[in-house]
């Protein structure tokens, strides 16, 4: 096959820049490399200063202590006179405060009902609990970190002697952790770890296979993992007669066990128990289903000052779509909403709704605050460099995700999502924490957009990763999965990559394309969030 010609003539592009609203007194630079000073804008816009790509010039003169807006939102204050033309940078800006949670908008929105989307499916995996995998995959959960190294050396023997014998099953994998042990296990919060495991076990792509390796000893003994009622029930094989009613019977190799005697014992056991569950897994078959059985989780990573132009506004127009098929969509990343939680209150469908992320944000300003730090410590040196100056402006960029549909629910971390439409997954930003958390709240796939660039990607679930600019997807061709930033060249609207995005997604849910990221098989850690004591 031809290799697709590179596209060098957008870098000869005349001088660009790009607005968020008309209200705004700064645009971002669109061209690659930047632009030099004395460019002339077709405004008639002079530059000041050499500007880099996705940085802020400044639209109109702007005195010490004015409001500098983007997104119609004020990002911050002048510290000192800005000339129109200037690089806007944030050295020049003061970070306006946090929004207080009293006094917020509550439903106030309500949005014109969208047609729904249609006639549109894929091919997945329908579970006994009515949940659909987009992968067929055997998840080793574990109750410890001590048996990560026993159960990694199972998972290489099961890989290379069983696996070839169940041509249906896509993969094992080992779900290792840091929790389990030397954890203050009755402190309230330590629910969150607990329940993220525990739902994480249950995601769609493990067909309700659960086989756990425990060690013995350990705080988080199997029971309290994955107590009775929460194994799904497979087939007569997996049931306890206790009475009139049957109960699922939990899988457990413990390595304490006396039966073991040597290593090998151990391994022998999980490889045992594996093929039990592998056999089961490769009877399973794709079917069609309905695009509504898709659960995806957005999140952003690596972020610039092209993320909220390009390919979060995209994901945002896609989150719409996939709202009107029926769909479950979760947007998260608390810090990165914080600034922007007025809007999101007003789109919330019920204020029963907008009261749980009002909570949810004030749990969340409770544990930053204990650590003596605010949402701003969410930046990194490459945010900045990337043209965002700021938290305030960061999150304005980040909440677009979510597009404009209402917001129906609102799920605590590690917990499990249970209805259809937007969704609100209260998670840290971090991208693997983040990630963590939407596999444990169910996802088939994951959307995860960046302007700097990481290879991210998860072994549970297909990640689709999506830049948010030509320079990225051409250098990265072969990581990145959607290039969202033929938006700021005028190549293609928001629109064309969002309904791209959503092709994508049905095409990678049904197996029938795989991500960069499962091409070169490349996988994050699991990083729980436990926001409770270690001991
Ligand atoms: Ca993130």
């Amino acid at each position: 096959m031809p290799e697709v010609p590179v596209m060098t003539e957008t870098l000869s592009l005349s001088p660009l820049c790009i607005s968020m609203d008309d209200r705004d007194n700064v645009a971002i630079v669109a061209n690659d490399g930047g632009l030099s000073a004395g460019t002339v804008f077709p405004s008639g816009l002079t530059l000041v200063d050499k500007v880099p790509q996705a940085h802020k010039v400044a639209l109109v003169d702007i005195p010490e202590g004015g409001e500098v807006r983007r997104y119609n939102v004020v990002i911050g204050y002048a510290l000192k006179d800005i000339a129109a033309g200037s690089w806007v940078h944030e050295r020049l800006l003061k970070m306006p405060a946090a929004r207080e949670l009293t006094g917020l908008p509550i439903a106030t929105v309500k949005p014109e009902p969208q047609p729904p989307l249609e006639g549109y499916t894929f091919e997945g995996y329908r579970n006994p609990d009515g949940s659909v995998g987009s992968r067929n995959i055997l998840a080793i959960t574990q109750t410890v970190q001590c048996v990560a190294g026993v159960t990694e050396f199972a998972v290489q023997r099961i890989k290379s002697e069983l696996l070839p014998k169940y041509p249906h099953v896509d993969d094992v994998v080992a779900l290792e952790h840091g929790y389990g042990c030397g954890v203050a296990i009755d402190a309230p919060d330590a629910i969150i770890p607990i329940r993220t495991l525990r739902n994480i076990s249950l995601n769609p792509n493990f067909g309700g296979e659960v086989m756990v390796v425990s060690l013995g000893c350990e705080k988080l003994q199997p029971e309290r993992l994955m107590p009775p009622g929460t194994i799904p029930l497979i087939d007569e094989r997996n049931v306890a007669d206790v009475g009139d009613s049957a109960e699922s019977q939990l899988d457990v190799v413990c390595l304490q066990d006396d039966a073991h005697v040597g290593f090998m014992s151990m391994v022998d056991s999980i490889m045992r128990q594996a093929e039990e569950h592998l056999e089961r897994l490769n009877a399973r078959r794709r079917e069609t289903v309905p695009a509504s059985e898709l659960v995806v989780g957005v999140q952003c990573g690596g972020s610039d000052a092209f993320s909220g132009v390009t390919a979060n506004p995209a994901v945002g127009f896609c989150t719409d779509l996939l709202v009107r098929a029926g769909a479950t969509v979760m947007f998260s990343e608390v810090t990165e909403v914080r600034d922007g939680i007025d809007q999101l209150t007003s789109r919330a469908t019920t204020p029963e709704v907008a009261e749980a992320m009002i909570r949810e944000m004030a749990w969340y300003d409770a544990y930053l605050d204990k650590g003596r730090v605010d949402r701003s410590a969410n930046t990194t040196p490459g945010n900045k460099k990337g043209g965002l100056s700021n938290i305030v402006e960061k999150a304005m960029g980040s909440i677009v995700k979510s597009g404009k549909s209402p917001i129906s629910g609102v799920i605590a971390p590690g917990e499990k999502v249970r209805q259809k439409g937007l969704i609100y997954a209260a998670t840290p930003a971090s991208d693997f924490i983040c990630g963590t958390l939407q596999l444990a709240a169910g996802i088939n796939l994951h959307v995860f957009t960046t302007g700097r660039g990481t290879p991210y990607g998860l072994a549970e679930v297909p990640v689709i990763k999506v830049a948010t600019r030509s320079d990225l997807a051409r250098r990265w061709h072969d990581l990145m999965d959607v290039n969202a930033g033929t938006i700021a060249t005028g190549e293609k609207t928001i629109a064309d990559v969002g309904w791209e995005m959503f092709h994508l997604m049905l095409d990678v849910a049904s197996g029938r394309k795989k991500t960069w990221a499962e091409h070169w098989k490349l996988h994050n850690a699991l990083v729980l969030f436990n926001p409770a004591p270690v001991t």
